[in-house]
């Protein structure tokens, strides 16, 4: 499978566009902001996912709002089982080891960053991006310290309910 080792990924074959971005976004997230436990795995992974979502709207392709919004109503997946797996637990608290590489990790970490895109504006959130991967460079972190970074760029905007429903919270949130 594909990886994203530390100074160039590596794939089993050549890999499509969306593989390709999400592996080399690694090199940002996941490899020189480097998760402080497997729990904070959501910020590898929510981001690459996230990367992949830019693109595909930067290139012609749907936009993050229309991925967003698909996969909240459950149709993004070709199957019911998988649509119904992205609420299987929070995002950042993987009940165990076995699934850091779950569907919620990856796809609802990123429909976290979606929703603080929302909050912030386009261009707050790319200033955001850029600014975590700069503040935690060659370094680790976790996603308390995440939260606290976006609530210190943005101190008027109020978070709270996206920490607790889309990060922390059990299941669907009630609203998308
Ligand atoms: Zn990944």
């Amino acid at each position: 499978y594909a990886l994203e080792t530390q100074n160039r990924p590596v794939f089993p074959g050549a890999p499509d566009i969306g593989l390709l971005v999400h592996e080399i976004a690694h090199q940002w997230y996941g490899n020189s902001v480097t998760p402080r436990t497997w729990r904070d795995m959501w910020l590898n992974e929510g981001f690459a996912t996230y990367a992949q979502w830019l693109w595909q709207e930067d290139h012609g392709g749907g936009s993050a709002q229309q991925t967003f919004d698909a996969l909240y109503a459950g149709g993004y997946f070709p199957d019911a089982e998988s649509n119904e797996a992205l609420w299987a637990f929070p995002p950042a608290e993987p009940p165990d080891a076995a699934r850091i590489s779950a569907t919620p990790v990856y796809w609802r970490g990123a429909m976290v960053l979606h929703k603080v895109r929302q909050t912030v504006g386009d261009d707050a959130f790319a200033a955001l991006l850029r600014g975590w991967a700069q503040e935690h460079r060659h370094g680790n972190a976790d996603t308390g310290e995440f939260t606290a970074y976006v609530e210190e760029s943005a101190p008027d905007k109020d978070f709270g309910g996206i920490w607790e429903e889309w990060l922390y919270g059990e299941g669907r949130p009630a609203r998308p």
